[in-house]
């Protein structure tokens, strides 16, 4: 059945079939409905003129009162232009065009004042309008109910189709001529929507096009955030409920494994947060339901031996544990780690990566679906379709941000019954994201470190402090520590940041030369053979230097590493800089982060390093990097979001997503499913939303 909203777009007056393509290819709209939800970025005042004379940067639309004059021709061939005066009480400023020449020549007359908006453009030093918007005050005065325009988003190419911020104003003028209450009911409950003083679905989406004052635009726009935040949270707490309902595996009595473990071989007390968050995993997988668990504990929190323990848990109950690690050197490490604390048990423990050679592979597959490997650890590879399980009781995916929701859902096939599963994550979402991203998972915090450590001193040196810097490494060398030094390395400017490396590399080589000192040097351009060797050759604390590129960033631990010096630093993220600086500070000794960058740094660098040197708390670091990238920029929700918001911005929303979700649960909690008459426009909106996308529409 075909709605209003699901009319095609090309049926709207003054839509061709060729701006319907630009349309539809440019920003998806391909309905009515589509345009109505295209919501501006931002609104201009329109009551403010600007004089002249305040004009001096090319960064704002500006809008002016004044005379049009001196119409004339300027230069030759394709240099022609027309240029004529703007002036107004204060001066004058040149309008300069390009082209429709013709219809230019007669349009303005010397006697009529006009309304000028546009965004200046600089020119042989001087500022001008090229092809301004130019109407007749008294038009303007007649047209403009409202105070205040909205500004769309537009591509240079829907530009040639004019099809600017204004011409799609233009449309959603048109198509609110035929836009009637019934349109767009009301998908919110009435309880809700007095609870929290909201303005009607209808109502909002009017207003935040046309809207009459600054009150009605705020309203509007909460209203609209509100609703989007709402509806991702109930879907979300939906699929909780019915994920709560699905079977899970349930676990004996802890048995001989883990209790020989735990009396014999636990290398260390576990922490209170340790000992809590086992206990919440332990009760996970005796209440028949699957678990979904994120683990969040900042960077030498403590994971490894969490995920450890449950997993021998597993063991005990004659299941099978696998444990995943985002790169192959974390992948190694953990099994180096694994096998040894379990050396002296019965426990068959392996690793699977994309190295491991045909022959191994092969007996490690069969192996593990005889159910004659306990304990399978690896990177991506275990979760090819080659990979079978005899009874795998649960997965842990370590360093989740790397690894994507769909993938998550690929370990659940692996059994009849899904497998537990716990995701651990070193880089700490903020709350209000994780509310959003992961509200299918339960959450568990490890809040505490392991006793003994001291906070990584932090601090920011440019290139003149270069000396002291050596010297002080020199000091730590003797002292028996180790350190790191690593160099950024992204694709796009690999060549030269290849040669920063090999150059830091030679450097630091001559000034800590053979035979008293020894450096490494790891990059992804190394065999993972020679690259393995290289680490461990730095883990057995052959060398004392390890020059790097972020290979090193996940996981790896060396206790006796004790600086951590980041060169470029500027060019990291802040939650890769706390990755790398959790490298450090795994030993009871004071340790060091260098934060190296060049003289001059943009704001958001600035504010990055200087958030690493005030606080090591994960958190608190990626409240900031939230604040600074936005959430679509923050390493792991690129793939694992998905949600498209269309208004609500989650760095900057905490308050109204708090809201939000407080009102989805209420209402899931009083009518889990929304059969109530009161809920009955959410629930017929729901439905609608997830099959009919305007599929027609798309199709055509
Ligand atoms: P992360 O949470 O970053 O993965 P790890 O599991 O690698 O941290 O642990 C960091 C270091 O702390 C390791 O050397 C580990 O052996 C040690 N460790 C973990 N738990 C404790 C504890 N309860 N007491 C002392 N040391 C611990
Ligand atoms: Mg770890």
């Amino acid at each position: 059945m075909t709605s209003f909203l699901s009319t095609p777009i090309e049926y709207l007056k003054g839509v061709g079939p060729e701006k319907a393509n630009v349309l539809k290819k440019e920003l998806e709209i391909f309905t009515f409905g589509d345009l109505i939800k295209y919501f501006p970025y931002k609104y201009v005042d329109r009551t403010k003129f600007y004089a002249v004379t305040e004009i001096y940067d090319t960064q704002t639309y500006v809008q002016l009162k004044g005379k049009i004059s001196g119409m004339a021709y300027v230069g030759n061939g394709s240099s022609k232009r027309l240029t004529a005066k703007f002036t107004d009480d204060t001066g004058s400023i040149e309008l300069v065009w390009f082209k429709g020449f013709k219809w230019l020549e007669g349009a303005f007359s010397p006697a009529e004042t006009y309304v000028l908006y546009g965004k200046p453009t600089e020119f042989n030093k001087k500022l001008n309008f090229s092809h301004p918007e130019l109407e007749p005050f008294t038009t303007f005065e007649n047209k403009h109910s409202g105070i205040f325009r909205a500004l769309y988003n537009t591509t240079e190419k829907m530009k040639n189709k004019s099809l600017d911020s204004k011409g799609i104003a233009r449309l959603l003028e048109t198509l609110f001529l035929q836009v009637r209450p019934e349109h767009l009911p009301e998908n919110l409950p009435q309880s809700i929507i007095q609870a929290y003083r909201l303005i009607s679905r209808y109502e909002a989406i009017q207003k935040i096009h046309f809207p009459k004052t600054i009150e009605a635009q705020n309203q509007a726009i909460r209203r609209l955030k509100f609703e989007e935040l709402f509806l991702i949270q109930i879907g979300m707490i939906k699929n909780k409920i019915l994920k709560q309902k699905g079977r899970g595996i349930v676990l004996g009595s802890l048995g001989k494994c883990f209790n020989d473990f735990y009396e014999n071989y636990l290398p260390f007390q576990l922490t209170n947060a340790q000992k809590k968050v086992l206990k919440e995993i332990r009760k996970d997988t005796l209440s028949g339901h699957q678990m979904n668990r994120l683990l969040q504990g900042d960077v030498g929190s403590g994971k490894t031996m969490v995920a450890l323990l449950s997993l021998l848990m597993v063991v005990d109950s004659g299941y099978q544990g696998a444990l995943m690690a985002p790169t192959e050197i974390l992948a190694q490490q953990h099994f180096h780690e694994v096998s040894r604390l379990l050396q002296n048990m019965d426990i068959r423990v392996e690793l699977l990566t994309g190295s491991t050679k045909a022959k191994a592979k092969k007996e490690i597959l069969l192996a593990a679906e005889n159910n004659e490997i306990q304990i399978l650890i690896g990177t991506h590879a275990l979760i090819e379709d080659t990979v079978k399980f005899a009874n795998l009781g649960m997965a842990v995916i370590d360093e989740q941000h790397r690894f994507g929701v769909a993938q998550r859902a690929k370990l659940w096939k692996k059994n009849s019954i899904p497998p537990h599963v716990l995701v651990m994550t070193a880089t700490p979402i903020p709350r209000t994201l994780a509310m959003t991203l992961y509200g299918d998972l339960d959450v568990s915090v490890l809040d505490e470190l392991p006793p003994g450590r001291k906070p990584v001193t932090t601090v920011h040196y440019s290139e003149a402090h270069r000396l002291r810097v050596l010297g002080f490494i020199k000091e730590q060398i003797q002292l028996g520590r180790q350190i790191y030094i690593v160099y950024p390395l992204i694709e796009e400017s690999e060549k030269s940041d290849m040669k920063n490396l090999m150059e830091g590399f030679e450097h630091i080589s001559t000034n800590f030369p053979l035979p008293e000192y020894r450096v490494s040097v790891v990059h992804g351009k190394l065999k993972s053979a020679d690259k393995d060797a290289e680490m461990q050759r730095f883990v057995k604390g052959e060398t004392h230097i390890m020059v790097a590129t972020t290979v090193i960033e996940v996981g790896v631990n060396v206790p006796n590493a004790s600086v951590m010096i980041i060169e470029n630093a500027e060019r990291f993220g802040l939650s890769q800089l706390h990755q790398l600086r959790g490298r450090v500070g795994r030993g009871a000794e004071q340790s060091f982060c260098i934060l190296m960058t060049s003289y001059k740094l943009s704001q958001d660098g600035k504010k990055r390093i200087q958030t690493m040197v005030d606080t090591n708390d994960g958190f608190k670091i990626a409240e900031v990097d939230l604040q600074l990238r936005g959430p679509g920029e923050l390493e792991g929700t690129r793939q694992s979001g998905g949600y498209n918001l269309k208004i609500a911005n989650l760095a900057t929303d905490t308050p109204i997503l708090e809201e939000a979700r407080k009102a989805a649960i209420l209402t899931l909690e009083e009518d889990p499913l929304l059969q109530k008459q009161e809920n009955y426009g959410l629930h017929k909106y729901l439905s609608e939303e997830s099959s009919d996308k305007g599929i027609w529409a798309k199709i055509s």
